[in-house]
């Protein structure tokens, strides 16, 4: 760990690799073609969805966990697949301690200056004691899969008050827009590992931010009839990701 700068004194080449495409997702393919198995042999943290959008995923040090929207959080099965995940082997490059209580705005402008560019990708991690948290869980879809835009209008944001936990996701730059989603992405588990999602808004009162730089993006497109098919460039990809992610 070294102060503000050390991203910039000493990049190295480090891998981000992610199943799937979010552009995919939003067209209903729900399918898993990875497993776990597979996907934590690619990275130790990371965020993602599940087999039929059910329930939001966290890996924290190799542990896969699943959180549903029923509010329950559970370790997920090596054998359980994901439509779509993104992970990385974290290494904190660089971090940054808060002290006092800081709004997700006011993190993001952190973020952005122990970014050396925001050409790159960071993994992000983000502990400590929250004021409060908003999260909303995706719904466990039937089969004729929907778009996800169609899914995702009724979730509930649930908000945790005074709650100690870890987030981790993901800050990418503009031109993924569609391959992921541009700009920060981040899911939350609490320390109990007993609730946590997908993350809306915050205020953290003290903690850690660290940030690795993700420079080799490696995609891993599914080989399957469902994403073979699916309209990866409708006109309105952007507004699509936006609701699905962010509710805007
Ligand atoms: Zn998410």
């Amino acid at each position: 760990m070294s102060g503000d700068r050390g991203v910039r004194h000493h990049p190295v080449r480090h891998e981000v690799f992610q199943t799937s495409l979010m552009s995919a997702l939003l067209d209903g393919v729900y399918e898993g073609e990875m497993t776990l198995a597979e996907l934590l042999g690619h990275g130790n943290f990371g965020i993602g969805t599940f087999e039929a959008l059910d329930g939001e995923m966290i890996i924290i040090d190799s542990v896969p966990w699943r959180m549903r929207v029923d509010g329950t959080v559970s370790r997920a099965a090596l054998e359980d697949r994901t439509p779509f995940a993104t992970v990385t082997n974290f290494v904190p490059a660089v971090g940054h301690r808060i002290t006092g209580p800081t709004t997700r705005a006011q993190l993001h402008e952190i973020i952005d200056r122990l970014m050396i560019s925001t050409n790159y990708l960071y993994a992000l991690r983000i502990s400590g004691d929250f004021e409060w948290v908003s999260t909303r869980t995706v719904q466990r879809q039937e089969r004729p899969w929907r778009p996800m835009i169609e899914t995702t209008a009724g979730e509930d944001v649930v908000r945790h008050e005074r709650t100690s936990g870890v987030m981790v996701g993901f800050r990418t730059p503009l031109f993924e827009q569609g391959i992921n989603v541009a700009g920060c992405h981040v899911h939350f588990v609490d320390d109990d590992r007993g609730r946590g999602g997908h993350v809306m808004d915050f205020v953290l009162d003290r903690g850690l931010v660290e940030v690795c730089l993700g420079t080799d993006l490696r995609v891993a497109l599914p080989l399957t009839d469902a994403f073979a098919g699916a309209d990866l460039a409708p006109d309105d990809l952007d507004a699509r990701v936006r609701a699905a992610e962010t509710h805007e």
